[in-house]
């Protein structure tokens, strides 16, 4: 067997399993191998029978009291037993397993699991789990894989799977410099991958999964460099001489440019007149104005004969910014499209031959604007807005066309800058970092649920001064499925509370695009005043009329993504409030919050956050942030991305030839 065969090779799996297997995207022995378990449970302390909780499942050592008494009930052998420890008894019930009174004798001591039930006022386990004490000695010291499933695969024939691909690790290739594994003590692939899926411990577990975390990064970041040489070396080849548009446009504004706006503005100016290409990271926090740094830099270009692309993470957002920036650039000439995936046919079709005899000069959309389809007569601009960064795969499309346009990235993120110069190592970097000055800073709450009703009144007096309000459902990993019958419920509870009167809609990722788009300008035009959502609201929506913000189950979410649900309110004149519900009252997680309920300053709050968090934090809340990596994740694992940072500069500093580590035609595939 070849470890690049398919896992219908290993015995047990047919080609249905195989066919479930294929809907995680495991295809592949190798696959699996590198199919890491997303969760880890382990076999619990058992606890003293006056603690133990019932209705739930828990763990007791007790010693056995009396005999094992088997009674013929009917057809049924009914077992049972009495065990104590030190501060409680529980009676043991089996059913048709009269063999156990050969297992169990009085005075010796068994670990029991199940769940307790009180049953004449007597503590009750019906079919308990048991153990010796040697035995879940063993057990509490391993862990058991919890794997992402799908539905007909259970985790048992994962783990067995898994299990029975292991023998092919020898096969498996490990292509990081010998150096870096040496210089920085990883433990090797192969006993990281097996340990993954099979840790001896938790400090085992630790040290396999910090070595997978590794190569993610680092692969990532030899890319990155790669990718950084080809870039410098691209001539700039559009000549961007006339700036008078852009004096007037800043004279139509109805404020004044802060300062973090005109230094980025001055940045752009440079680099659109330098002698190589624009690869520009635009960051600032949300609200502090970043479409208008957008704008200028597309009025410049098509002032000067270009066209400019504007692509948005989502349709919602890409209809918001067709709306704003065509009605400021219109009186300057400027003609505009909006493409989108649900753009109809017939549209599209008008669209692309527009674009391409030059009758448009800017399209703004989604994905759909970069689309192979999709050819510009001489496209020299293309800028991304709140989206995973614009991947390497994106850019070697756009390259491939012919064309080599500048790149302006935009980003909300608020990555502290050592981490933003690692990750954006193949950009040149701006970051603004003051707020237009009228704006008043959101009041922030956190509170448990007993103030949800007084919430519910505060909400009802801001509507009636005309004001909106977004919820943000508890948020639940488990399905976007189950996510979206959350947030219908949550609405149907609401439609109790408030009078008949209050517009109450929602929203959520399994909606249509037409549907999503709908439910959005329906709000934009006041004709909603509650909206309950999902965290598909969470980037760059503008309303200024909304002024509350309120966040169920605050506790589950990443520091970093609530801020960027508070930045939906105080975005206009009127006082605009946060309240983040929190569904518990447990300490370190009102310490979180606290952290945002003293701050408003995105750059603050992220620092702290990745303060608080030690390092390798496997499994903490995972910041929605715009750079995913698969394990890794860069505030949980900021002490590892910088240690492959340091790796990379260490094989270039020794003349490690870096470049023939990646295939060129991997180049294009950077896992974003
Ligand atoms: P973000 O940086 O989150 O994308 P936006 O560009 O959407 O922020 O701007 C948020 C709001 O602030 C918009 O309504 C915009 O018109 C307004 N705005 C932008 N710059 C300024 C400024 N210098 N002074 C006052 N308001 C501004
Ligand atoms: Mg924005």
């Amino acid at each position: 067997m070849e470890i690049g065969d398919r896992v219908d090779c290993l015995k047990g799996i047919g080609p249905k399993t195989a066919a479930l297997f294929e809907k995680l995207k495991v295809v592949t022995i190798e696959d699996l191998l590198r199919f890491v378990p997303r969760d880890y449970l382990s076999y619990e302390a058992p606890l003293d029978i006056r603690e133990a909780q019932t209705g739930r499942r828990v763990t007791l050592r007790g010693t056995i009291q009396s005999y094992v008494d088997v009674k013929k009930v009917r057809s049924l052998t009914l077992v049972t037993c009495t065990v104590k420890d030190g501060t409680g008894s529980v009676k043991l019930v089996w059913y048709n397993a009269p063999f156990l009174k050969k297992v169990f004798h009085i005075g010796q001591t068994f670990l029991f699991v199940g769940t307790l039930t009180i049953r004449g006022g007597q503590l009750v386990m019906e079919h308990p789990e048991y153990y010796t004490v040697q035995q879940y000695d063993r057990l509490m010291e391993s862990l058991q894989p919890v794997y992402p499933l799908t539905e007909g695969l259970s985790n048992k024939v994962v783990t067995k799977a898994a299990a029975n691909a292991l023998p092919l690790l020898e096969q498996l290739e490990d292509k990081m410099p010998e150096q870096v594994v040496e210089r920085y003590s990883l433990l090797s692939l192969r006993e990281a991958i097996r340990g993954s899926h099979f840790p001896k411990s938790t400090e085992h577990l630790a040290g396999c999964r910090s070595r997978l975390v590794f190569d993610e990064f680092f692969w990532f970041l030899i890319r990155m460099r790669l990718l950084r040489e080809q870039m410098v070396k691209t001539e700039n080849r559009f000549h961007i001489t006339d700036w008078s548009a852009v004096e007037e446009w800043k004279g139509t504004l109805p404020f004044s440019l802060t300062k973090g706006q005109e230094k980025a503005i001055a940045e752009i100016r440079s680099d659109l007149c330098g002698a190589t290409v624009m690869n520009r990271l635009v960051q600032g926090d949300v609200g502090s104005g970043k479409t208008a740094v957008a704008e200028m830099a597309i009025l410049a270009v098509i002032k000067n004969g270009y066209q400019a692309a504007f692509m948005a993470p989502t349709e919602v957002l890409a209809m918001q910014h067709y709306e704003g920036v065509s009605r400021d650039l219109e009186p300057f000439g400027v003609r505009t499209a909006l493409l989108c995936g649900s753009t109809r046919l017939s549209e599209k079709r008008r669209i692309y031959q527009e674009l391409e005899a030059g009758k448009i000069d800017l399209l703004i959309g989604t994905h759909a604007i970069i689309q192979d389809k999709v050819i510009y007569q001489n496209l020299a601009l293309v800028i991304t807005d709140e989206q995973h960064r614009f991947g390497v795969r994106q850019r070697a499309r756009l390259s491939a066309k012919g064309n080599d346009p500048h790149v302006l990235v935009m980003s909300a993120t608020p990555i502290p800058r050592t981490l933003a110069i690692i990750l954006y190592g193949d950009l040149d970097i701006s970051i603004m970092r003051d707020m237009p000055a009228e704006r008043k800073p959101i009041k922030n709450s956190v509170v448990g649920p007993k103030y949800r009703a007084a919430a519910y009144k505060f909400m009802m007096r801001q509507i009636q001064e005309g004001h909106q309000i977004y919820i943000i459902c508890p948020m639940v990993e488990a399905s976007e499925n189950v996510e979206a019958e959350n947030v219908i419920e949550y609405r149907e509870r609401l439609l109790d509370v408030f009078p008949e009167t209050i517009r109450i809609e929602y929203l959520h990722g399994r909606m249509t695009p037409d549907e999503k788009n709908a439910v959005m300008k329906a709000f934009a035009e006041r004709k909603i005043d509650i909206l309950v959502s999902t965290t598909v609201i969470e980037v760059g929506i503008n309303n200024p009329n909304a002024t509350v913000m309120m966040i169920e189950n605050a506790e589950k979410f990443g520091l970093a993504q609530l801020h960027q649900l508070r930045g939906r309110v105080g975005r206009g004149e009127a006082q605009s409030y946060c309240i983040m519900l929190c569904g518990t009252d447990k300490k370190e997680a009102l310490d979180r919050l606290q952290i945002l309920n003293e701050s408003n300053d995105g750059f603050y709050i992220a620092n702290e956050d990745l303060r608080l968090r030690g390092p390798g934090d496997f499994f903490g809340v995972r910041q929605s942030g715009e750079i995913l990596f698969h394990l890794g994740d860069i505030y949980n694992h900021a002490d590892i991305l910088k240690q492959a940072n340091d790796a990379v500069a260490y094989l270039e500093k020794e003349g490690y030839p870096i470049g023939q580590l990646v295939r060129q035609e991997d180049l294009s595939v950077v896992p974003l």
